[in-house]
């Protein structure tokens, strides 16, 4: 990240009102369990420059073998740099093309290299209070399976309210992009700097996008397909398909195994692959992952090890169906999504090993916790600096954390600098001294369907609830 010596900046937002501070707090009730039972095309830009009418000299006829080697590089090089300013890096696309090889007697790379620096200089830079973040669960793959039984059957009315559909997340990714909205990485906000005494340093970032365009960040979490979700319509567990990309295993009601883009990450992939100027330099979202059921659906916690021991009966049921679980299969299997995943773009937050309450446990059981999570977790996924705290609770009060904050002192030290919860404000950010809090907004059935019916506003900024919402869906019951 490029450095530079702009001293301590910080985005003081507007003071929350009482009713935000209400509303805040119901969502840190209703942000609540995810399990309900009792328990537990070519790859060229097809927007950017090329769309704007640029063009570059036809290659000349080939001679010979070493003439068409010469082309077809020169071709590739040209089609990289189109990516790369598709989704703004004309620094790098113009650099790519500046060392290619022939440069400067290619008038077609030449002009190219001048194009993108005009577009350059039309950037503006975002303005980091108006960062939305919003975020997903798992997506519904047949909301009948999901919502069916929803008046006595609490999974299938948790399932309405906090679970995002394929068809509307589509909806929703498609008016998000065609408004303007960008992903950028959560770590995009971030420029860090060392002060004269060499402490660390966080202030907002200088992200720069054509005038516009929005940018926002993406999360998922409980990316983990607990066994909870057995048979209520989701996907079963992340897969790589024969090119090594992540996609999702899904079981039909029949028992038959499918794969396809069943969730986030594939279909936001494959977005992304059509759409390069749908994310920030290819950045795409941050997962959030507890531990206890295993991660991304496969079962790698060390729990599953204690057969005889102290496990709830959703796992004694899986093991007694899984006579030949071997748990480092399992974390292989995982380990190999979670790389690929990585090397796509994605990237991982601690949604604490056991989805616990934040606000409400004392401090020995979040290092229990955490170190759940770091001997289970991130061996899979590596480390990370982020955590997204579960059912939408926090440490403390918006704006900097006490440092007499016991919990809050103990997660520094294991070394989390990201903090977010969730939060129905359109903008919420925060930097502290050395660390950066965001609101998310949950995009979920209670978000989308109250908006639909015109009992709540506030997500007209990203999309229009009403042509969103899935006819499939039945009427979301309040949560009591
Ligand atoms: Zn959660």
């Amino acid at each position: 990240m490029e450095k530079n010596s702009k001293g301590r900046k910080k985005y003081r937002l507007r003071k929350k009102t009482l009713l935000a501070c209400v509303l805040a707090a119901g969502l840190i009730f209703i942000a609540g369990r995810i399990c309900f039972r009792a328990g537990g095309n070519d790859g060229r830009a097809k927007t950017g420059l090329a769309g704007a009418g640029m063009s570059f000299p036809v290659p000349q006829e080939a001679d010979g073998p070493q003439e068409d080697a010469q082309d077809r590089a020169r071709q590739e090089v040209l089609e990289q740099a189109e990516r790369m300013a598709a989704s703004y890096d004309y620094d790098g696309a113009i650099a790519l093309l500046t060392a290619a090889e022939g440069y400067e007697t290619d008038s077609g790379m030449q002009e190219r290299a001048a194009a993108y620096g005009a577009v350059k200089e039309t950037c503006v830079p975002v303005s980091m209070e108006e960062v939305t973040h919003v975020f997903y669960h798992s997506l519904v793959v047949d909301p009948d399976r999901a919502f069916s039984g929803q008046d006595t059957d609490p999974q299938a009315a948790g399932n309405n309210q906090w679970m995002t559909t394929i068809r509307e997340f589509e909806k929703i990714t498609q008016e998000m992009y065609d408004r303007g909205y960008v992903i950028v990485g959560i770590h995009d906000l971030i420029e860090e700097t060392t002060d004269e005494n060499g402490n660390t340093v966080y202030s907002p970032a200088r992200i720069m996008l054509p005038p516009g365009k929005r940018a926002y960040v993406l999360s998922q979490d409980d990316l983990s397909y607990y066994h909870c979700y057995d048979n209520y319509g989701f996907a079963s567990r992340m897969v790589l398909d024969e090119n090594g990309k992540p996609i999702c295993e899904y079981i039909e009601e029949d028992g038959t195994h499918v794969r396809g883009a069943y969730d986030v990450v594939p279909l936001l992939d494959a977005f992304i692959e059509e759409h390069p100027d749908a994310s920030y330099r290819g950045a795409k979202g941050l997962i959030a992952l507890t531990g206890y059921n295993g991660i991304l659906g496969y079962r790698t916690d060390d729990s599953y090890l204690d057969v005889n021991g102290n496990i709830n009966e959703d796992k004694k049921n899986w093991l007694a169906e899984h006579p030949d679980f071997d748990i480092e299969q399992e974390r292989a299997g995982a380990k190999q999504v979670a790389d690929a995943m990585k090397a796509g773009g994605w990237e991982f937050a601690s949604h604490t090993w056991g989805h616990i309450r934040i606000g409400e446990v004392g401090l020995e059981r979040l290092m229990y916790d955490t170190q759940k999570w770091r001997e289970n977790v991130e061996p899979i996924v590596g480390p990370t600096d982020a955590i997204v705290f579960a059912h939408g609770q926090d440490l403390g009060e918006w704006g900097d954390y006490e440092e007499s904050n016991a919990k809050y002192r103990y997660l520094r030290e294991q070394g989390y600098r990201v903090f977010c919860n969730v939060d129905s404000n359109l903008y919420r950010t925060w930097f502290g001294r050395d660390y950066l809090r965001q609101g998310r907004r949950n995009l979920d059935g209670l978000r989308i369907y109250f908006n639909a019916i015109g009992e709540q506003d506030n997500i007209g900024d990203l999309f229009d609830a009403g042509t969103v919402l899935d006819p499939d869906r039945p009427p979301v019951q309040r949560v009591k």
